[in-house]
C-alpha cells in the first residue's frame, strides 16, 4: 500500500488520537470548502474541511472544528457531484479533506473522496491519527478502510505543538508523515523527504468584505498579517497546520 514516504521523527510521542473514531451517519458534516487552494497540498487542489474531531490536539489550529455538531449536514453523493464541478470549473488536480478529523466521519468522506477518484481528481488527507492505527482499525471497520483505500497522500499523526515542524510543507509537527498510498505524489513525497518545503498562506478577500484564510503562517507572522488587514487572528477562517493540520 505504501509507495514512499517522508517520515516524522520522535515516533508517536503521545497518547492523542489512540481510541478508534467514532461512527458517524451518513450525511456528511462540512464547514467550508474552497473550489481552488495552493496552500493545502500539492499544486492547485480544492479542500474541504469537515466538523467534528475526537483527537483534540492541545495547540490546535481549528478548535473551531471539534464539535461534531452545527456547520452543514448534506448528503455526501449530492455534495461529492456539486464539488467535483466546482473543483473542475477552478482548474483544481485534487482535492485535500482535512478538518476537523476527516475519519471520524470516514463513511461519509469514503463516498465523497470514491467520486472525485472516479472524476480523475487526486485525494489527500489529514489525520490525526497514525496510518498504523487506521490500518488497524480498518480490518474490522469498512469506512476507515474505505476511505483509506481511496487516499493517495496521507499526511498523519496527532499535532504536538512542542515539536514543530519548519522542514517539509503542510505538516504542523515533526512526529507527523507524509506518505503517498499510491503512486500519484509519490514522486512529490520523495522530494519533500529529500529537499523538504514550504507552507504557504492564502488570504481571500470576497466582494462583500469577508477574509477567509487558509494554509499556514507562525501565530508572529499571522498576527501581523491580520494586524494589517485590520482583523484579529481569531477571526480569521480556516488555518489549518496541525489538522494535522
Ligand atoms: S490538529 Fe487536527 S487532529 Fe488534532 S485536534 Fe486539531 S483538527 Fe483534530
Amino acid at each position: 500500500m505504501i509507495v514512499t514516504e517522508s517520515r516524522g521523527v520522535g515516533g508517536e510521542a503521545s497518547l492523542l488520537g489512540t481510541t478508534p473514531p467514532p461512527r458517524a451517519d451518513a450525511a456528511l458534516r462540512w464547514s467550508r470548502f474552497v473550489p481552488a487552494t495552493g496552500a493545502e497540498g500539492p499544486g492547485v487542489r480544492a479542500a474541504i474541511w469537515v466538523q467534528g474531531c475526537a483527537v483534540r490536539c492541545p495547540g490546535c489550529f481549528n478548535p473551531q472544528m471539534w464539535a461534531a455538531r452545527g456547520a452543514h449536514l448534506d448528503d455526501p453523493a449530492d455534495l461529492a457531484s456539486r464539488w467535483i464541478a466546482d473543483a473542475r470549473a477552478a482548474g483544481a488536480e485534487g482535492v485535500t479533506l482535512l478538518g476537523g478529523e476527516p475519519f471520524d466521519q470516514a463513511a461519509a468522506l469514503a463516498v465523497v473522496a470514491e467520486a472525485f477518484r472516479d472524476a480523475g481528481l487526486g485525494v489527500m488527507a489529514f489525520s490525526g491519527y497514525t496510518l498504523e492505527r487506521l490500518q488497524v482499525w480498518a480490518e474490522e471497520r469498512a469506512d476507515i478502510a474505505r476511505l483509506l483505500a481511496a487516499t493517495d497522500l496521507l499526511c498523519d499523526g496527532p499535532y504536538l505543538a512542542d515539536l514543530p515542524d519548519t522542514r517539509r510543507p503542510w505538516i504542523g509537527s515533526r512526529n507527523q508523515s507524509i506518505r503517498a498510498l499510491t503512486p500519484r505524489y509519490a514522486a512529490e513525497v520523495d522530494r519533500i523527504a529529500r529537499d523538504g518545503g514550504r507552507d504557504a498562506l492564502e488570504v481571500r478577500i470576497s466582494a462583500d468584505g469577508v477574509v477567509a484564510v487558509n494554509g499556514w503562517a507562525t501565530d508572529a507572522a499571522l498576527a501581523e498579517l491580520l494586524d494589517d488587514l485590520g482583523l484579529r487572528a481569531d477571526r480569521a477562517a480556516s488555518l489549518t497546520k496541525g489538522t494535522p493540520r
